[in-house]
């Protein structure tokens, strides 16, 4: 059983360190159909915690490797991760 959940935990253990532990997911997720000023507000915002968080990379290397197509993760928006996945994988740094 414990060799089954270490993978499972090793890749959630960053999380243990994020900035964002115990905030609501109100400040990384807008509701639906939240569009224009109020979306960036919301956008900035997290990116403002996420900006000193010390687990940055790897958070945002979880959202594109698990394909999270919500919120803010790692300083990405959903919108710079769709540009991010599309891009050809030249292109990426
Ligand atoms: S980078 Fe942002 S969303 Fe990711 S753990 Fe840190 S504060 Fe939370």
């Amino acid at each position: 059983m414990t060799t089954r959940l270490t993978p499972l935990l090793r890749a959630w253990e960053w999380q243990t360190e994020a900035a964002c532990r115990g905030m609501d997911s109100s400040v990384f997720f807008s509701p639906p159909g939240e569009r224009g000023k109020a979306r960036r507000r919301r956008e900035h915002r997290a990116q403002e915690i996420c900006r000193r968080c010390p687990v940055r990379v790897p958070c945002g290397s979880f959202a594109v490797a698990s394909d999270q197509r919500y919120g803010v993760w790692g300083g990405h928006t959903e919108a710079d991760r769709r540009t991010t996945t599309a891009a050809p994988a030249a292109d990426r740094v």
